[in-house]
């Protein structure tokens, strides 16, 4: 039988970074069985929709590389089919109206039990514990229990996969599908992620949507890598995986019945890792389409095409997020801003007159300069200015730039150009004599 999975998302806000879990986690199952991955818009509730939420689920799972198969299922299309099911069960005499909404009669003996694909087991309950429950709302809406069982039904859904706190409804789900004379699917209830305080998961652990972690500059593929660790742990402990290696490597059997911690600073780590072992030409793309996608969709005047081009090899080992690249290089095509304390903290005396001769050196030396003969100009004027040679480079990277921290010096040099590096040095020279 052909392995169906889906992502069944509320459309109550954009996709929140816990839900990226399960919806790889249905991808893998899906793509490893060369099966096919739904995705279904859960909006039945439709006091808690919120608008733009459908567009930013679908865009952010094509950002991210989960691409779904066939087009977005919208359960309120689905009203009549699930309006249709209800009928039946009120004929059946397993349902009957309450004022407005129609409501399952439940079974109060014996026992429901299931098999749970996560952790390998038998989830059973005590019928007697169930009571009724509403399966169409008065405004004509079924609620998720019966929009669940149809939809997963006649979607020949098989495994179901969801967060573990669907758990408690599952005797509901269990009666619907025998009371309407349904095979039952396998299930995958996913541990529930919670935050380093053992609470659930919420935005004080940072955990936000994954648009908000995208405009902060973490990769797609650092996202997916992590999120695919909180609740399983491949078979050969390595960490590091990509799309194409999960698909391989990913069994539910594996996944943990123990909460997973979402560690925002782990992420990070991750994200960085993911940027250095990036190659320089994709990653420059990648920081091109992140600076539009930060712009709306407009391309920035600067940095421009060439300018990351350069500078992309020089800060790859210095950055963690995309974000990172730009107070890092923006001086190159900002004016630079120059602060007493940055000059300060330099702990150099007479600056004035040893930018005067750093001036003077410049504008003597050949152009084009050479790395080499550069380095030795400069290490010869520390000498005779009676400094350390790294306090010169120092010195030279606060007077181009204005910050104490740069892609390489001489790298940044030959960027920025002879005239450039000149005109700033001797702008640092008026500010510090003003
Ligand atoms: N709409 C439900 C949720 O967002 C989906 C549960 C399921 O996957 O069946 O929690």
């Amino acid at each position: 039988m052909e392995v169906k999975t889906r992502f069944a998302p509320s459309p109550t806000g954009n996709l929140h970074i816990g839900g990226v879990r399960t919806a790889l986690y249905a991808y893998l199952i899906a793509k490893k069985n060369k099966g096919v991955f739904a995705l279904r818009i859960e909006d039945t509730d439709r006091g808690r929709l919120v608008p733009g939420a459908v567009e930013d689920i679908v865009e952010t799972l094509k950002w991210l590389g989960l691409n779904f198969d066939g087009e977005v299922i919208l359960q309120s299309d689905r009203k009549k089919i699930y309006q249709e099911y209800a009928q039946k069960l009120l004929e059946q005499g397993a349902a009957y109206k309450g004022e407005g909404a129609v409501w399952f009669k439940t079974v109060k003996e014996g026992k429901t039990a299931t098999f749970d694909l996560v952790g390998n087991r038998q989830i059973e309950f005590d019928n007697s514990t169930q009571d009724d429950f509403v399966i169409l709302k008065s405004d004509g809406f079924p609620t998720y229990h019966l929009a669940h069982v149809v939809d997963d039904h006649l979607m020949q859904t098989n495994p179901v996969i969801r967060g573990a706190e669907w758990i408690s409804s599952l005797p509901k789900h269990v009666m619907l599908f025998n009371t309407l004379g349904w095979e039952i699917p396998n299930y995958a209830h996913l541990p529930v992620i919670l935050g380093p305080d053992k609470s659930k998961l919420s935005k004080r652990h940072g955990a936000k949507a994954v648009s908000e972690f995208r405009q902060d500059g973490f990769l797609a593929e650092a996202i997916l890598n992590y999120m695919a660790l909180l609740g399983w742990t491949p078979k050969n402990n390595r960490e590091i995986l990509s799309l194409n290696e999960m698909i391989k490597m990913f069994d539910l059997a594996d996944v943990h019945l123990s909460n997973p911690v979402f560690d925002v600073t782990k992420l990070e780590w991750m994200n960085g890792e993911y940027i250095r072992k990036t190659q320089n030409s994709k990653l420059k793309t990648q920081i091109l389409e992140y600076l539009k996608y930060l712009a709306g969709g407009a391309i920035p005047d600067h940095p421009t095409e060439g300018e990351v081009a350069k500078l992309t090899p020089l800060v790859k080992d210095r950055i963690k997020k995309l974000s990172d690249f730009i107070p890092l290089t923006d001086f190159i095509w900002e004016k630079c801003e120059y602060d007493m304390a940055v000059f300060e903290k330099l702990g150099i005396k007479n600056l004035g007159e040893i930018l005067d001769k750093i001036i003077y050196t410049l504008e003597e030396m050949k152009q084009p300069w050479e790395g080499e003969t550069f380095e030795k100009k400069f290490r010869g004027l520390a000498d005779e200015v009676k400094i350390s040679a790294k306090d010169m480079f120092q010195l030279l990277r606060v007077a181009v730039s204005g910050q104490s921290v740069t892609p390489p010096l001489f790298e940044s040099i030959q960027i920025l150009g002879e005239e450039e590096t000149i005109k700033r040095v001797k702008a640092a020279l008026s500010f510090l004599m003003a």
